[in-house]
């Protein structure tokens, strides 16, 4: 069966799963403040919004939050979030 990696978006653990959605709810072991790990491909996708085209408040955005501003600017598709 195929099984997908997620990504702490705080510290980088990965987490596998053998199923497919944008991210999943669970306490990083780490201690992180986040509760969401997101879908490695989706993570690759959040690292690549340029610093120009991130806003102001990046640092504070949620990884959801962050998931849309790599929507909105043009690093995702839809196909990618299903
Ligand atoms: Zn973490």
């Amino acid at each position: 069966m195929a099984s997908y990696t997620y990504v702490c978006p705080e510290c980088g653990n990965t987490v596998e799963r053998e199923y497919r959605v944008p991210s999943i709810i669970r306490t990083c072991e780490s201690g992180c403040g986040f509760d969401h790990y997101v879908r490695a491909e989706l993570a690759d996708a959040i690292a690549e919004v340029p610093e120009e085209s991130r806003p102001d408040d990046w640092d504070d955005l949620t990884s959801t939050e962050r998931l849309l501003v790599a929507f909105r600017e043009g690093f995702l598709s839809m196909g990618d979030v299903r």
